[in-house]
């Protein structure tokens, strides 16, 4: 399997290569050359376990990593999580809850990162050479990519986060990771200027080049590819239970990487009727999918803050297959986006940009009363990310296809804003032993120079 650019300037690569390059060069993010087609397996593949079917999926596409290997590295990525299903659903009221908090920073994004840290390390070691990985972060994603590579030999991994502005919980759940090869820097500034930081820093080709810089930011092949296996199990799992032939998912959405690999599984032939787009009320991309036109907003602080963004970086990716794979008419398009701040294509003869999705918002009074709902009605709590998507899936229920709403964290990592819904905190075992635990950080200007000096001096 090849990979080329959504914009269609790069020769086409191997997966590896794919999985190590994350963003292409022309500026465009990597796509498979073609999906492949399984609608003639699904009956095989509905008897098997999470891990099994994760071999089954990522083989298609990682042509280049011989199968034992790779069994092993899924294997190994999900026995990190305290559920044998490792995404199991749970029936609350009229929906399947799909939890795919059981890793080991209680949030989705560990089903992705998990692999992608051992799927790193095993190129690695395969072609010789170490990455020092460098983000910025306001909670979530620092501390799944911390736990995704800590202890691997090859790999550094530095993760600024602005100082004081991180949730103490999130914050922890990043500087209590001791091992050797994790450096966590508290900068003495925003989020904004963390990303710039490591926007600049990154921009300096020989500097980046010369230390082995990387990312594992959420365009990367790998990540997206990883997700859409979840997709086909709770799939499987809800068919069997119901009866029905197709379902539809509820995904609370923020830069399009979850909902784009649900979009895969059901090109791939999934039978996925719906799919439900959830946001915040930083809504680019609720707006787009009822109007067509997609146009940047100042971002929002919200009580879902892994949904709070400006632009979606995974949404080229959709465009790429909206406009009939057809890369320069998509660079055209992100060309005048880049330009604009803005997008537009046409609706079709039922008022939809695309008749597979669905779309609305939930904002931080709609998050507070779906969480207070559930919990008084069922006995379970939403965390406010989830909380919206189920929000928002109670708008579009259907008779034929039960709705699967996509748990992406959960809510003992959000402390006060289940106080605010349920008036009690909730609890995770995992959570409550980070209170005495021992922590390692750094503090460090505001300063590109300071930084790239304590990446220079730290590199081992
Ligand atoms: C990252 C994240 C999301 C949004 O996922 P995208 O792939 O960015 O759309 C939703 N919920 C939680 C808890 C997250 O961490």
């Amino acid at each position: 399997m090849k990979y080329i650019s959504t914009r269609g300037r790069m020769e086409p690569v191997g997966f590896q290569d794919a999985v190590m390059t994350g963003l292409a060069p022309d500026g465009g993010l990597l796509l498979p050359e073609k999906l492949p087609q399984v609608g003639d397996r699904l009956e095989e593949w509905a008897q098997l376990s999470y891990q099994e079917l994760a071999f089954e999926i990522i083989s298609l596409f990682a042509t280049d990593i011989p199968p034992a290997d790779l069994a092993e590295l899924i294997t190994d990525s999900y026995a990190t999580f305290d559920h044998a299903e490792v995404a199991p659903s749970v029936e609350v009221g009229d929906f399947q809850i799909l939890e795919l908090f059981h890793g080991p920073t209680l949030a989705f994004k560990d089903v992705a990162l998990q692999f992608l840290g051992n799927l790193f390390e095993y190129i690695l070691e395969q072609r010789g050479g170490k990455l020092n990985i460098l983000g910025a972060t306001s909670g979530d994603t620092g501390s799944a990519a911390i736990h995704g590579v800590r202890g691997k030999p090859n790999i550094n991994i530095f993760i600024m986060h602005p100082a004081g502005r991180t949730s103490p919980l999130q914050e922890k759940q990043m500087t209590s990771v001791l091992d050797d090869n994790v450096f966590n820097l508290a900068v003495d500034g925003t989020f904004d200027d963390c990303q710039n930081i490591m926007k600049t820093t990154f921009g300096d080709v020989g500097f980046k080049t010369e230390h082995s810089l990387g990312s594992v930011n959420s365009v990367n092949w790998a990540r997206v590819l990883a997700q859409t296996v979840y997709y086909f199990y709770a799939a499987f799992r809800t068919m069997e239970k119901t009866g029905t032939k197709s379902v539809q998912f509820s995904v609370p959405t923020g830069n399009f990487g979850d909902i784009l690999a649900g979009y895969l599984a059901q090109r791939m032939g999934l039978p996925i009727s719906k799919l439900i787009l959830a946001t915040n009320e930083n809504d680019i991309l609720s707006r787009f999918f009822n109007s067509g036109t997609y146009g940047m907003a100042d971002v929002v602080p919200t009580l879902s803050p892994s949904m709070d963004i400006q632009v979606a970086s995974n949404f080229e990716r959709y465009l790429y297959y909206k406009v009939g794979e057809d890369a320069e008419k998509l660079a055209a398009m992100m060309d005048n986006f880049n330009e604009n701040g803005s997008l537009s294509v046409p609706l079709n003869e039922n008022g939809a940009v695309d008749d597979l999705f669905v779309a609305g918002r939930g904002d931080t009074a709609a998050t507070l009363a779906t969480i207070k709902k559930y919990h008084d009605q069922y006995g379970y709590v939403l965390d406010p990310h989830t909380a919206v998507g189920v929000y928002v899936a109670e708008q579009f229920k259907s008779e034929e296809a039960p709705t699967i709403c996509l748990a992406t964290a959960h809510p003992a990592k959000f402390t006060q804003a289940i106080i605010d819904a349920i008036g009690e905190a909730v609890h995770h075992p995992t959570l409550d032993a980070l209170a005495n635990a021992e922590t390692r950080c750094d503090s460090i200007a505001n300063d590109v120079d300071a930084v790239k000096e304590y990446l220079v001096g730290h590199i081992m």
